[in-house]
């Protein structure tokens, strides 16, 4: 129960607040990361949220304040550490990308694969990265459960992403899946609880493309090895007060299932929540297949049928595109529009949730953990 994360010392019956340095500039100053700890005084497990990665995103570190309160810390068993802000430098400035390290922030985790020899042609691992990597291990070394909050875009529906559990097959394959499935159903027990739509990340390949195994939720499911999601908020430029509360709910109730809090499971209300009865991925789409004035025929939440007309597409002046209505694809659900109705060919018109009926748990690719050959 006496842990510390940076200057933070968790204390039974207390709010600790602390900061743990991210990156020291060659400057002189240093920017740090706000931590606070909550602490029931009885026992129990350790619960992580996390917030602020990008910066144009704000609902999550708005949650984490009304979420973390001595009212909470009287009811808990264990311990919630919660971090507002992972990238304060995005924060300050409003931008998703912080100055001094390029590229998303929320792909910087550490990825597990064995360490290259370093190559003198090439610059070695960012100071950003390291100090994720240092907060890493303090997730692996305290937390049994993690949400990692972010905001989608304007009009976007409340979701979480799920990522899939991913687990070594190169040695002892079968006690490797076996534990990964034990993973996976707490996981869906995890997003369960939390009671928001669920939106399945992509296949193993994809994912790993797109480095997803290396975001905040990503290393801690895949790597740490504990049941973990990113929350997605709606818009983050102007945090929806219907979001933020039905997430301070989800929470709360994601504490209920880790045995954190007691008392019945609350009910999300105010936001939509979507259950198709079967799962579902993320995909772009459907696309235009010319340039057009879109209008669109769904609303955010609305469930889908392959084959039903979702847009209607005209030209400039008005008039009907030949190959309006544009039908879906796919079943699944609208999460949310594209921004915007003048669109070029092949962009997409909405963010969907579409039928997915891939495995859940995957192997890594066999040469994922080979050192790599010069
Ligand atoms: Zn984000």
């Amino acid at each position: 129960m006496a842990f510390k994360i940076g200057t933070a010392q968790a204390k039974p019956g207390r709010i600790a607040y602390g900061t743990f340095d991210l990156v020291t500039f060659s400057t002189g100053g240093v920017d740090r990361i706000p931590v606070v700890i909550a602490q029931g005084k009885r026992p129990g497990p350790c619960f992580w949220f996390t917030a602020g990665m990008h910066g144009p995103e704000h609902s999550g570190l708005q949650v984490l304040h009304d979420l973390v309160t001595p009212a909470l810390v009287r009811e808990l068993r264990g311990t919630v550490v919660a971090i507002p802000a992972l990238s304060p430098a995005g924060l300050r400035t409003n931008q998703r990308v912080p100055y001094y390290a390029p590229g998303d922030p929320n792909r910087l985790f550490p990825d597990g694969k064995p360490k290259p020899k370093p190559d003198p042609d090439k610059d070695p691992t960012g100071d950003v990265e390291l100090g994720f990597a240092r907060l890493f291990k303090e997730i692996e070394r305290t937390a049994d459960a993690l949400i990692d909050l972010h905001n989608a875009w304007t009009g976007s529906l409340s979701f979480v992403y799920r990522d899939r559990v991913l687990y070594r097959s190169d040695k002892n394959a079968k006690a490797h899946k076996a534990a990964a499935q034990a993973l996976d159903r707490r996981l869906d027990g995890l997003c369960e609880a939390y009671g928001h739509s669920v939106v399945l990340e992509y296949p193993v390949g994809k994912y790993l493309d797109e480095k997803l195994h290396r975001s905040t939720s990503g290393a801690a499911l895949n790597l740490a090895r504990i049941p973990a999601f990113t929350a997605e908020l709606g818009c983050g430029h102007m945090p929806d007060p219907a979001i933020r509360k039905a997430c301070v709910a989800g929470q709360r109730n994601a504490l209920r299932w880790a045995k954190l809090l007691g008392g019945v499971f609350e009910p999300i209300r105010g936001i939509k929540v979507v259950n198709p009865g079967y799962r579902c991925r993320q995909r772009r789409c459907p696309r235009v297949p010319a340039p057009c004035i879109v209008k669109h025929l769904l609303e955010p939440g609305a469930t889908v049928k392959k084959g039903q007309p979702v847009l209607e597409m005209r030209d400039i002046w008005g008039r009907a595109l030949a190959q309006s209505p544009l039908r879906s694809e796919y079943d699944g659900w609208i999460v949310g529009r594209q921004h915007g109705i003048v669109f070029n060919s092949g962009q997409p018109a909405y963010v969907m949730a579409i039928k997915d009926d891939l495995p859940t748990v995957e192997p890594y690719p066999k040469s994922y953990f080979k050192p790599k050959k010069k």
